[in-house]
């Protein structure tokens, strides 16, 4: 199992760059949020609360290491690591001491970025597991089956609790509703499809705007952020 999947801000203004780095990052079990400037990067932190960020220096807006600089000023402890593409970046970062986690140089192997990531987030937190599933405002504690949404309790039966736990395990993760009905509610059960959308229903009315659970058309559901606190600058 991944060491804790979740959601990854990548602020990377090169698309093939930042394209190969979600590519990696989401075979690896994290959902990710990509952003081409400095801005919409550091907004993204502040709202979205990711499990790690990946800081390209040389951004559009304000440049990696300022975002950094001022997550740090607000006692933002997020992970970070940044890349850079120069060497006279990597003097900046140490020299600085910004309290980034680590960096990569470009050109790096997605593996590398990968793996770095994770001892990064092991650092982190050392007992981080899947105990606690963090997506935006939803957060939920597995082994106590509890869950809280804009910071409030909310109830959630058996069910409820099973299919939301397992949507946040992989952010971004598309899930046909047979799928879903596989995970949640088991092979052998007689439920259609229609359960689904039904506990998907009940989730979105007890979450309220926090829920992020997403209608993907055609296909099923998928746990993502909250379209209206995206600020512009991310993709899905
Ligand atoms: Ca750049």
């Amino acid at each position: 199992m991944t060491p804790g999947a979740g959601l990854v801000v990548v602020a990377e203004d090169d698309p093939a760059v930042a394209g190969l780095i979600r590519l990696y990052l989401e075979r690896d079990g994290y959902g990710v949020q990509t952003y081409g400037d400095g801005t919409a990067a550091l907004h993204a932190v502040r709202t979205h609360r990711p499990v790690a960020v990946v800081l390209d220096i040389g951004l559009p807006g304000t440049d990696g290491v300022e975002v950094c600089r001022r997550l740090r000023a607000d006692g933002d402890t997020t992970p970070i690591l940044f890349v850079t593409a120069r060497d006279e970046e990597v003097d900046r970062v140490l020299g600085l001491e910004l309290g980034a986690d680590d960096y990569v140089t470009k050109p790096f192997s997605p593996r590398e970025l990968v793996a770095r990531l994770h001892a990064v987030l092991r650092r982190s937190c050392p007992e981080r597991d899947q105990d606690r599933l963090r997506l935006g405002e939803v957060l939920v504690d597995v082994p106590r089956r509890r869950a809280w949404a804009s910071g409030a309790e909310v109830r959630l039966t058996a069910t409820e609790f099973d299919l939301l736990a397992h949507l946040l395990r992989r952010p971004g993760r598309v899930w046909q509703r047979e799928e879903l009905l596989a995970a949640v509610w088991g092979y052998g059960a007689a439920a259609g499809t229609r359960t689904v959308d039904v506990h998907v229903s009940q989730l979105r009315a007890k979450l309220g705007p926090a829920c992020p659970v997403r209608t993907v058309r055609g296909v099923g559901y998928a746990a993502d952020l909250p379209d209206d606190d995206d600020p512009g600058g991310g993709s899905r």
